[in-house]
């Protein structure tokens, strides 16, 4: 069993709280807070219990480094803006004097704590410094899902120096529609995938290929299939050591009756600066000198009229380079069909990274079902694996 923060009597507690605050900056300036405000309502929970809360998390990767580009300064002005309360904030999070302020918070208040990867150890899952975050506080809850398929001294070694300790409502959502709703799906269950890197997604394949009724796949990873499958596929993305593996994925729908779905037409250009060429392009015709970097409109409705027989969808990982707007509109119509798929009882969940950035950018994330917070551990979740994290957690 894991025991949910709502479980424990918070009045007067210091909550030490491991959060994914892991924001994408360009210098000072949050591009994206989903992280931020999905952590909230977990601290909202706590304050409005009576607890103070000792934040830690980490940004980016500093390599054991104290480099100032990756301090979480500016997301603790914007957490503060939030909860509309001032925060205070710790340049080292391991320093007596950090520990002194924790020590020191009274009910309501808030303590964040500079990031922890500016000391290797926290990668290290060291385990004295693993003890000396512990003294932050007498309670652990961790509920940073974005890191919860590591093991690092802030959500594995720590948990040893406490009693009481157990997730957020945060890292509970994400098991609930990444875990349990997907491992007892409304039929026909649907994967769609796409994105650039067949590696990172061949988890998913192997899982789906027999647990999904139908499996979709768009985005640079479509290449590869049609390389394995003999195909002419010009510049287009192609990676060539899973050229075997996406074979005998082919072979092995082949073998099973399982319809695996691919692009019948893509949007072509001579690199990715360049406009497209001005018509979709058949996908057996793709011209030497030529890049896929969007799916085509006859793929679009193909994927749309799967996607809308579908009574669960599962999606990792954009049609094509939407960071573009000349390669934008496969990911485009596919996110709003799926939004309005999502009205209806169907469950829509997303998860992967540049899938909620898709979504982002598309304004749509609140009308999926849900949209995880977190890239691998969505991807070990979804692939039916436990995560290291989490599992510490059981009493
Ligand atoms: P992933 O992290 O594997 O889901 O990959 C996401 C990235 O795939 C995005 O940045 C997209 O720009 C990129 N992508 C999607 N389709 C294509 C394509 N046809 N060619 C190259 N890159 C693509």
């Amino acid at each position: 069993m894991i025991r949910s923060v709502k479980s424990f009597d918070l009045k007067g507690q210091t909550v030490l709280m491991r959060l994914d605050l892991n924001v994408p900056l360009s210098g000072e300036i949050i591009q994206d807070d989903f992280r931020i405000k999905a952590s909230l309502p977990t601290i909202n929970y706590c304050l409005n219990e009576g607890a103070s809360i000792v934040i830690m998390s980490h940004l980016g990767r500093p390599g054991g480094n104290n480099a100032k580009q990756y301090s979480l300064v500016p997301v603790g002005e914007a957490l503060a803006s939030m909860l509309e309360i001032p925060i205070k904030f710790s340049e080292d999070c391991i320093s007596q004097d950090s520990i002194n302020t924790s020590l020191s918070l009274k009910p309501g208040e808030v303590h964040l704590l500079e990031n922890l990867r500016f000391y290797i150890e926290e990668e290290e899952n060291n385990v004295e410094f693993a003890n000396r975050l512990s003294r932050h506080g007498r309670l652990y809850i961790n509920d940073a899902f974005g890191t919860a398929h590591r093991e690092h001294a802030s959500n594995s070694g720590i948990v040893n120096n406490f009693k009481n300790y157990g997730i957020g409502f945060l890292i509970e959502k994400e098991i609930k529609y990444l875990k349990e709703i997907i491992n007892k799906p409304q039929r026909p269950l649907v994967l769609l995938l796409g994105g650039a890197k067949v590696s990172t997604k061949i988890k998913l394949l192997n899982r789906y290929i027999h647990q999904a009724e139908k499996i979709i796949i768009g985005g640079g990873i479509a290449f590869t299939f049609f390389k394995a499958m003999g195909y002419n596929i010009g510049k287009s993305l192609l990676e060539s050591g899973m050229v075997e593996k996406a074979r005998s994925i082919i072979d092995l729908a082949r073998r099973s009756g399982k319809d695996l779905i691919l692009p019948v037409d893509v949007i072509c250009s001579e690199s990715i600066d360049h406009s497209p060429v001005h018509s979709s392009i058949n996908i057996r015709e793709i011209p030497d000198d030529l890049i896929g970097l969007d799916i085509g409109p006859r793929s679009i409705e193909k994927f749309n009229e799967v996607l809308s027989s579908a009574s669960t969808i599962i999606w990792n990982g954009p049609m094509g380079v939407f960071e573009k707007s000349g390669f934008s509109n496969g990911t485009r119509m596919i996110s709003n069909n799926l939004a309005k798929i999502a009205e209806s009882d169907v469950a829509v969940i997303a998860g992967g990274g540049d899938t909620s950035s898709a979504l982002k950018y598309f304004n749509l994330i609140e009308k999926l079902t849900h949209v995880s917070t977190g890239g691998g551990a969505s991807l070990e979740l979804l692939s039916g694996k436990n995560l290291k994290a989490i599992e510490k957690l059981e009493v």
